[in-house]
């Protein structure tokens, strides 16, 4: 595996120096359980790789990408959530407010949500 950050939490989840309930995990991508769930299902799909963020992405990382798309598929039929429906969400960047600097999709589920998304508080901009 060509690319970690041993000061990235999400590389330590890689590497299994960070317990986590792993959901699912192939070659390129794993999906575990969000610490601190803001619905009943809420799973984090990410590359084994450290790529900081959606930015960062470059065209030799199109299997990667297409892996992570994938695997929350494969996730919301483990979850049971692939009737009933699911968001997937990116946050990229500060106004998106990403806190780990380790691309991960947000698999949500189980309830039903609001739209748009950002109808609660917004940080910035004025
Ligand atoms: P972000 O805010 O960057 O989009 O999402 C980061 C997510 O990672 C948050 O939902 C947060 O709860 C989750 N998270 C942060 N640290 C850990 C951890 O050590 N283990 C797990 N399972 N989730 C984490
Ligand atoms: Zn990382």
């Amino acid at each position: 595996m060509s690319r970690q950050d041993p000061d990235c939490i999400f590389c330590k989840i890689v590497s299994g120096q960070i317990p986590a309930s792993v959901v699912y995990r192939n070659d390129q991508v794993m999906a575990f359980r969000d610490l601190n769930p803001v619905a009943p299902t809420h799973i984090l799909i990410i590359p084994l790789e450290h790529i900081t963020s959606l930015s960062d992405l470059s065209p030799e990382d199109e299997p990667i990408a297409g892996q992570i798309l994938l695997a929350a598929r494969t996730v919301a039929e483990k979850a049971g959530v692939l009737e009933s429906g699911y968001r997937l969400v990116f946050n990229n960047g500060r106004d998106a407010l990403q806190s780990v600097g380790h691309i991960h999709a947000h698999l949500i589920g189980g309830k039903g949500m609001g739209w748009p998304p950002f109808a609660g508080q917004s940080v910035g901009h004025g």
